[in-house]
């Protein structure tokens, strides 16, 4: 007595939120409920004699069992559910019934989104049809069908139904608010909201709801839902580029897993465990856990886990260098994706192969491959893929000899990247941790005044976990503080160089844009300026790069003493340094640039090997937006000022020289 077959697959999508919304407002309008579910109703009279079945412990320790199997062997998982499915049935036993669809649908939602989604509409229909009978549910069987309720919102968002799900799942949030023993339920519908947050980019809300759902789990003592919850904690951290905090939550989750033989969890926590470490340059150490999940999706028959492990080896291979030997990674990869609907699988292997083959000199058949995966890819408007797709697109057109086309992909591919990584390295990462410490604290807070109350006749105990407490906060605070303070300091150092704390040359240049285009808006005059230090080779020669060091520390001091507050100055690298100025004034730009340079002719750098007299040559560039004259872009003003520099050291350095465009504007 399988329900699940029975569905009318055209009934499925748009009665499945109608029913379960129907159930919880009272009942749908019974022509509906006729029109998708009359089949049920007869077996729901079996099924719920009386209206007041329990499950029995048989049925408990055998749906415990099935649960814990759902992560080693979910085939045989699933078998298990349907017979205990159909004993239920026989049994007149709902809550039993409603557990197993619950089971059966989580764990078919990792390979067979419409098969969990007829699943659950089987379950869910047959308690609507109950109570269109009249009956209600036993209590026994109102968690299971919260929680099933869950799962159908689950696989109706992931096959693109978002209003329904979305409805569904705000029901059954509303409908557990105010109930302890619904609290795995909603939990288990926090952990959906939340991971959905999530990965749209909402990540404070997400985080929220993913913390709230693993403490109540945790708290419920429900190991599988919690090490579920924990894992979709960790893809948030990861999506945030927290990888070390995703890294110590998935080693956990892959050891208990591997603890209890719970092999198909191994592979899915190895899999992940690989992407960060990936992500995180340690590619020895990716590729050993890719290649854990490949040997036991393969072992499992699981050909979707086998494809993406197989993906993730050969990709780690051929940044490895190794590209004859990622080869047949991609081969079979591709075999096995295009087996299934995984289409941005099979694009990814497409493009993976033609790497290996870009690298080994089969350039046609690269730019074959990626030419035929293009159309596709732009259709799917998955930014990283489009990424993937320009990186292959580079290498294939690169091996062709097209070097112009490679270029040109390359460049896309970088700013794509740039996007990605400025998104992650975010403050909103920090000041997440910073929320999630500060949260621990007043948990632990809580707890102890708990403790505290219960026992005020104990006031030993009461001054010690005071103490405790104190200590415990002052600890977590500082961890808090610190994680703070490393990310941001993480931050700054991205953009500041490291020998002389002057914004680096990204950092200047990305200023310099802003400035410009503030300057074009303003109609305002924006003087470029770049400055060499003078004959520096010979003071290294001479003294040494350590010494060569300190004077150019020095020199950023100086220089910068000569600045007005909203001028900038920042390292280009080597001893060549740029200074823009907004807002200057005719002559303004070339006043300043020769402040520096007297500047440095006044105070000879004291350095550890006695004084030092530097000087420098600086050219002067300026855009005039008022007037149109002078160069237009900042690639043009740098280099005009470059020629205004070099003609400056032809002339016998120590000077300033303006650029002939910026002479001419000034009159
Ligand atoms: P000029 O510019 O006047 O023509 O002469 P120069 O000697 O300064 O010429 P050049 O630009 O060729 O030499 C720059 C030198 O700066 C070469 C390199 O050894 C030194 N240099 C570059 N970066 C650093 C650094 O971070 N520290 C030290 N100590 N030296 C550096
Ligand atoms: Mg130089
Ligand atoms: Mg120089």
């Amino acid at each position: 007595m399988d329900f699940a077959p029975d569905l009318a697959p055209d009934c499925v999508p748009d009665c499945v939120p109608e029913l379960a919304l129907g159930f919880a407002l009272a009942f749908t309008p019974l022509r509906r409920a006729a029109r998708c579910g009359l089949p049920y109703w007869l077996l729901l009279l079996l099924a719920l004699p009386g209206g007041a079945a329990h499950a029995g412990p048989d049925f408990s320790a055998a749906l415990h069992r099935a649960r814990d199997e759902a992560g080693i062997d979910p085939a045989a998982a699933q078998a298990q559910l349907q017979g205990l499915r159909a004993q239920a049935l026989a049994a007149g036993q709902v809550a039993a019934r409603l557990e197993a669809d619950e089971i059966e649908c989580r764990l078919l939602t990792d390979t067979n989104l419409s098969e969990a989604l007829a699943v659950a509409s089987g379950g869910l229909r047959a308690a609507s049809a109950a109570a269109l009978l009249g009956q209600s549910l036993p209590p026994a069987a109102e968690l299971p069908w919260a929680r099933l309720r869950v799962c159908a919102a689950g696989t109706m968002l992931d096959s693109g139904n978002a209003t329904g799900g979305t409805a569904e799942l705000d029901a059954v949030l509303a409908a557990t608010a105010q109930r302890p023993d619904l609290a795995s339920a909603r939990a288990l519908a926090l952990i959906e909201r939340g991971s959905r947050r999530s990965r749209a980019g909402r990540m404070v809300e997400g985080q929220d709801d993913l913390i709230e759902a693993c403490r109540s789990l945790q708290a419920l003592a429900e190991p599988r839902d919690t090490e579920l919850c924990l894992g979709h904690l960790a893809n948030h951290y990861k999506r945030m580029g927290d990888r070390a905090e995703a890294r110590v939550l998935l080693t956990q989750l892959r050891d208990t897993a591997r603890e209890r033989g719970a092999r198909f969890d191994v592979s899915v926590h190895a899999f992940s465990l690989a992407q960060v470490d990936a992500e995180d340059g340690a590619r020895e150490s990716a590729l050993a856990s890719f290649l854990e999940s490949l040997r036991i999706a393969q072992a499992m028959h699981d050909t979707q886990g086998a494809a993406l492990a197989e993906i993730g080896a050969g990709m780690i291979l051929f940044q490895l260098g190794r590209p004859a030997e990622s080869l047949p990674y991609a081969q079979r990869a591709l075999a096995l994706s295009e087996a299934t609907t995984e289409r941005v699988q099979a694009i990814r292997a497409h493009l993976l192969l033609a790497k290996c083959q870009a690298a080994l000199g089969r350039a046609a058949e690269a730019v074959e491959g990626v030419r035929r995966v293009e159309a596709e890819t732009r259709a799917l408007a998955n930014e990283t893929l489009l990424a993937e797709w320009l990186d292959a697109q580079a290498q294939a057109q690169a091996a062709a000899g097209n070097w112009k086309t490679a270029f040109e992909a390359a460049a896309k591919r970088r700013v794509i990247d740039e996007r990605v990584q400025a998104q992650r390295v975010s403050e909103q990462s920090a000041r997440l941790r910073v929320r999630f410490n500060r949260d621990k604290d007043a948990s632990e807070l809580r707890a102890l005044q708990r403790a505290n109350e219960q026992g005020a006749q104990l006031r030993q105990v009461q001054a010690l976990a005071l103490a405790l407490f104190v200590g415990l906060l002052t600890v977590a605070v500082a961890y808090g503080y610190r994680k703070f303070r490393q990310a941001r300091s993480l931050n700054v150092l991205a953009m500041a160089d490291e020998l002389t704390g002057l914004p680096n040359r990204r950092a200047v240049l990305a200023h310099a844009d802003t400035l410009l285009r503030e300057a074009r808006r303003r109609g305002e005059r924006l003087g470029v300026l770049m400055i060499d230090v003078d004959r520096f080779k010979a003071v290294n020669d001479a003294h040494g790069h350590a010494v060569g060091d300190e004077v150019l520390r020095h020199l950023a001091q100086v220089l910068a003493g000569s600045l007005r507050s909203r001028d900038r100055l920042g390292r280009l690298g080597g001893e060549e340094f740029m200074a823009v100025l907004p807002d200057v004034q005719p002559g303004t730009a070339t006043a300043i640039a020769e402040r520096m340079r007297l500047g440095m002719t006044s105070a000879p750098c004291r350095s550890s090997v006695g004084e030092l007299a530097v000087t420098v040559s600086i050219g002067v560039a300026e855009f005039d937006a008022a007037s149109g004259a002078g160069p237009q872009t900042l690639a043009r003003l740098m280099a005009e000022a470059d020629s205004a520099l070099y003609a400056a050291k032809a002339s016998g350095r120590n000077r300033v020289a303006l650029a002939e465009a910026a002479e001419a504007s000034a009159g």
